[in-house]
């Protein structure tokens, strides 16, 4: 089946909307996704139909409102291949679900021991692993990238050794839109003996991801860069590993027997949710992935490759721009500086145009030191964008070349 932009367009009410009477054009997908209509409505009936705690109720609203929270549950578990239900965590995003796993390791890890990074990540993916070591007296080993942005497989696999206890990197690179090749590189960590976690952050909203097939032990990902709400994510982790896990939260719902004196753990997933969850945002995110994954997943791929394709081939023919993340696999992901101006003017011309992207540091304030540059401007596609607006996007640079000349 052809993929349908402009059928996809008309379900996301927000990208017929205008700026200082310009057609919106929205190039920050990597920063967040819009929503469908069908997310929209899903909180809307949960808040209008059956709004109840979860659980715990005696009455039909608490019924109907578990049901639709744990269906999201299933809904995840299906779509990412969870071996259980239980295994899929809710947190508040991908940092909430990193700190859970980051936290739990501070308690784990000994002095000697080391935790392998890379020169890609997001602080989310950088902060709290380099918090968990400075606590343990553990060490940071961190990866290098190429100069095309592509993880240096050599230099990584060199770093791993006996000691290695975690390994952490991106599925995809918010800054440079580099894909990382996850199963070789968790292949590799595995062989040390060393857990996996992977930041999905990037990766989740652009194709199918099957955790049991990538072989790492943790899947990190955030509802609101998937078409889902903002503030719900998803830890997703081996249910043998997570069921051991020291707790995150402490608190309601994550306990089965408590005395003045002492507690003892709920059950996976429970234990890992403490306190009312974000009932809504999951029914959301439950939602947004039902639609997502009954797309033609192979042909929404194509259509961001074609996005980014006309995309490079513009910004290589633009004079004065220079592309920050050249790696051969890469998402919609286009970073860029220009001779003329700062980052942060070219992202505010360009609004001018009702042209949306990001500036700045993206999060990834080590490589963008590491890349000597003191940010860049990202245009990022996702699956409604369309090739006129990557024209639109140029046309829109050569006016701020323009005005910054
Ligand atoms: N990791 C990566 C690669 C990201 O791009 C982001 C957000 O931009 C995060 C982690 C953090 O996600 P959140 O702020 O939704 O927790």
């Amino acid at each position: 089946m052809a993929f349908d932009v402009a059928a996809i367009r008309q379900q996301f009410p927000i990208l017929s909307r205008e700026v200082d009477g310009k057609p919106l054009v929205y190039l920050d997908n990597a920063a967040t996704t819009q929503k469908p209509q069908c997310v929209i409505d899903a909180i809307v009936d949960y808040y209008t139909q059956c709004n109840s705690n979860v659980h715990r109720g005696a009455h039909r609203l608490a019924d109907e409102a578990t049901q639709r929270y744990e269906g999201a549950r299933d809904i995840i578990a299906g779509f990412i291949n969870a071996a259980a239900r239980e295994e899929v965590i809710w947190t508040s995003g991908t940092t909430e679900a990193i700190n859970i796993v980051a936290h739990g390791l501070g308690q784990l890890l000994k002095a000697g021991d080391e935790v392998v990074v890379t020169e890609m990540e997001h602080h989310a993916n950088l902060v709290t692993w380099q918090q968990a070591c400075k606590q343990s007296g553990a060490i940071l080993r961190v990866a290098p990238i190429t100069e095309l942005g592509e993880l240096d497989l050599q230099a990584f696999e060199s770093l791993l050794s006996s000691q290695t206890k975690m390994v952490a990197f991106p599925h995809v690179s918010n800054s440079l839109g580099t894909i990382n090749p996850v199963k070789q590189l968790t292949a590799k960590a595995k062989a040390v003996g060393a857990w996996v976690l992977v930041d999905g952050a990037q990766g989740i909203a652009h194709g199918a991801v099957d955790v049991q097939d990538l072989g790492c032990d943790f899947y990190a990902f955030s509802g609101h860069k998937v078409f889902g709400p903002t503030g719900i994510g998803v830890l997703w982790g081996k249910a043998s590993l997570l069921a051991e896990w020291p707790v995150w939260q402490t608190g309601g719902e994550m306990i089965s027997e408590v005395s003045y004196q002492d507690a003892r753990w709920n059950v996976l997933p429970y234990r890992l949710e403490a306190g009312t969850p974000h009932i809504a945002g999951a029914i959301g995110l439950g939602e947004a992935i039902r639609w997502f994954s009954q797309l033609d997943l192979e042909a929404v791929a194509d259509h961001e490759r074609a996005l980014i394709q006309r995309a490079t081939e513009l910004a290589e023919a633009f004079e004065g721009l220079t592309i920050v993340g050249n790696a051969p696999d890469k998402t919609g992901v286009l970073s860029f500086v220009m001779n003329e101006g700062h980052p942060a003017d070219i992202g505010f011309l360009l609004d001018r145009q009702g042209i949306a992207i990001r500036t700045g540091h993206h999060c990834a304030e080590p490589l963008m030191n590491r890349l000597g540059v003191p940010g860049t401007a990202r245009a990022s596609f996702s699956i409604y964008n369309t090739l006129d607006e990557v024209e639109a996007l140029f046309e829109g640079l050569k006016k701020v070349r323009m005005m910054l000349a």
